[in-house]
């Protein structure tokens, strides 16, 4: 039962995969996971992401469900006629080997020592904090703190993990997933935009003169470094790495850390293996403790704690979690169907980040298809009233599509699109409900 849903990669297939992604050719071989798409009614997506399926996106009467031949068989065996959509693997680039994987994209390592270079390289505006320990950490076997930059032009009271510090806050965070592998990649970019931009770019200078900016770029670091292991063939982990429960092996184990939040917890599912396992309690997980010690010491709590409270007004600070994919701005709430108490000021931000990214504003409904519960963004809005939104970056299918888009994406496509949504989001923080 537990292992139903798994994507299983058996060496033999692992060999092939291993070499398309060499040739650059990037077929997929027979057992491969890659994306179907299931003609399907909006009750049915919500069953197959109920049953545990990693349903990614829907579109008019579909909905995408990524795995191997096996995951398709278990669609198909619930009355489902899944058709094969598209390859995840989209060959890579020739780039000098190091701290990178797959044509470019960095590993935990690298993101370390970005993170140290830059508070090293402008004690003026950045401060590096560990947040919390990852579960492998925990555990003594290996694994990293989860780890966040701060960057503002450095006044009295800024940046000190305050919820009364002067400037108005805007976090972005990326790879709670960790094969949504361009996500990690905007927040380099974003950090690096900021830090350099300082002294030459007047937006820039303009954000760090009043506005607290958090970047967390890998919220699970347990999680990418299994995906990095693959090298040239990013192993599919989403979840961190915790093999307390289930005997699941690959990239069956773990909890999903967007399914583990304190907020409105325990609707997904609970078997460990399945792709969106919520863990055994609301906040089971290290990294979800970690994120959360972070938002908790930053914001104040700002909203009442009926589902029909709206944050006030005067409420500021604005979170952005980066996920991919899909092309949607993502707004709350994900646990209910129901508009949330701030709906219309959300769609006209989101409006304002469509204006740069072009992506779908809406809910959970209206976008990926399906609801959720124990999101990170449901708890900074839920919890503390934060104004909080999930990116899903990226096409469907295509060169630059998938969990696994061309590391040249990034600059070509991902970062020229969103840069100017994040500095949006971080001008909206001092009043993100009155837009
Ligand atoms: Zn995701």
């Amino acid at each position: 039962m537990t292992a139903r849903f798994s994507i299983r990669l058996t060496v033999a297939a692992a060999g092939l995969l291993v070499a398309s992604a060499v040739g650059g050719t990037a077929h997929a071989a027979p057992d491969d996971p890659v994306s179907w798409r299931v003609p399907a009614d909006p009750a049915q997506a919500v069953e197959l992401a109920r049953a545990g399926f990693d349903v990614t996106r829907s579109d008019s009467g579909a909905v995408y469900v990524v795995g191997d031949r096996a995951v398709a068989a278990q669609v198909r065996a619930r009355g489902f006629a899944p058709a094969f959509f598209d390859t995840v693997y989209k060959g890579i680039e020739t780039r000098a080997a190091g701290d990178t994987f797959y044509g470019g994209y960095r590993t935990v390592a690298a993101q370390e020592t970005h993170l140290a270079k830059v508070a090293a390289a402008h004690p003026d505006l950045a401060t590096e904090y560990p947040l919390g320990q990852s579960w492998r950490k925990v555990q003594g076997k290996g694994g990293h703190d989860i780890k966040a930059i701060c960057l503002t032009k450095k006044q009295s009271g800024d940046c000190t993990l305050s919820p009364t510090s002067p400037k108005p806050k805007f976090v972005l965070m990326a790879q709670i997933h960790a094969r949504e592998i361009s996500t990690g990649e905007l927040a380099w970019r974003w950090i690096d935009y900021l830090a350099d931009g300082y002294a030459t770019d007047a937006t820039a200078k303009a954000i760090l003169d009043t506005t607290e900016v958090w970047v967390v770029p890998i919220a699970n670091p347990d999680g990418v470094d299994i995906v990095a292991s693959g090298g040239n063939a990013p192993k599919l982990q989403r979840k961190n790495a915790n093999t307390s429960r289930g005997n699941c092996s690959g990239t069956n184990i773990g909890v999903d850390l967007n399914r583990n939040s304190t907020f409105r917890w325990g609707a997904d599912s609970n078997s460990p293996c399945a792709e969106t396992y919520q863990g055994t309690g609301a906040g089971s997980e290290p990294e979800t403790q970690a994120l959360e010690k972070l938002f908790r010491a930053i914001y104040p709590v700002q909203r009442g704690t009926g589902d029909n409270d709206p944050a006030p007004d005067t409420a500021r600070g604005t979170m952005i979690t980066l996920h991919s994919f899909g092309n949607d701005i993502v707004i709350p709430w994900g646990f209910t169907s129901s508009r949330s108490p701030n709906d219309a000021a959300y769609r006209k931000l989101g409006a304002k980040f469509n204006a740069a990214n072009g992506y779908l504003v809406g809910t959970n409904e209206e976008t990926v298809g399906y609801s959720t519960s124990g999101t990170t963004d449901d708890f900074t809005y839920g919890a503390l009233g934060v104004a909080s939104f999930t990116f899903e970056v990226g096409a469907q299918s295509g060169t630059c599509g998938g969990f696994l888009p061309r590391y040249s994406c990034v600059d070509s496509t991902f970062w020229p699109k969103n840069k100017g949504a994040f500095i949006t989001a971080a001008h909206a923080a001092a009043a993100p409900y009155r837009q």
